[in-house]
């Protein structure tokens, strides 16, 4: 069995990390991994436990029933815990939240990145684009090709409340730049490690921010071939 080509794809959120990989995957044939997902679902199980997501233990408990399935299709995404379809739940300003507390949990992150090495292995596809914060140094540092999606901080809170109607600029603005203080301190994912290619979004729309991050893959396929 022939391995299974890894896009590995870092960022932090507003990046277009999530809609750009999606497409990426689309465009290749690949499968599409979401990591943050998750960590989201978790957070909403141990919320729907009942559960205080800034208490280690309260969260390692809930971990030990956590039921979790994600597909890998990027054209049928859907994510659930148990029996309940968690897709839209998840992105519910509650989780966002509460997600950085589960994150910062030890014991979540090995779980979780075991979990995802066991999904990249079985991709049914030639490859897969896996998205989240620590894929290009944690979860796939072999990955042959590993970028880190960036964009300027007020153009990634711009980005994100476009997405989110429901809340005010300046509170989206104040809860991306608070997730993104708590979530660095646990894996930086706003410089890139060695070997790690940054692409910035700032001043590209997403059409062009997905050819970028095609022609990096593009790049290395050829040089790869070509070996
Ligand atoms: O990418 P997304 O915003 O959905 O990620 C949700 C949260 O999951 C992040 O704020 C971060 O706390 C956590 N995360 C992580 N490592 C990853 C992906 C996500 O810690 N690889």
């Amino acid at each position: 069995m022939t391995e299974v080509f890894v896009v590995a794809v870092d960022g932090p959120a507003g990046s277009g990390k999530s809609s750009v990989s999606k497409e990426v995957a689309r465009r290749l044939d690949f499968g599409y991994l979401d990591t943050g997902a998750a960590y989201r679902a978790l957070a909403w199980h141990a919320l729907e436990r009942g559960v205080d997501t800034s208490d280690a233990t309260g969260v390692v408990e809930v971990l030990g029933d956590f039921d979790y399935a994600i597909s890998l299709d990027p054209d049928d995404y859907r994510v659930c815990v148990g029996d309940t379809d968690v897709t839209a739940a998840i992105r519910e300003p509650r989780v966002t939240d509460a997600v950085s507390g589960v994150a910062r949990v030890p014991a979540v992150r090995e779980a979780v990145n075991a979990l995802f090495r066991r999904l990249i292995a079985a991709c049914a596809r030639d490859g897969v684009v896996v998205e989240g914060r620590d894929i290009t140094t944690v979860v796939a540092p072999d990955a042959p090709v590993r970028i880190l999606l960036t964009a300027a901080a007020e153009i990634r809170a711009a980005r994100r409340s476009a997405e989110l109607a429901t809340q005010d600029a300046a509170t989206v603005a104040s809860a991306l730049h608070r997730r993104d203080a708590s979530d660095s301190a646990v894996v930086d994912f706003l410089t890139a490690a060695p070997g790690v290619e940054v692409v910035d979004s700032s001043d590209l729309d997403f059409a062009h921010t997905v050819d970028a991050v095609l022609a990096v893959v593009a790049r290395t396929r050829g040089a790869r071939d070509g070996r």
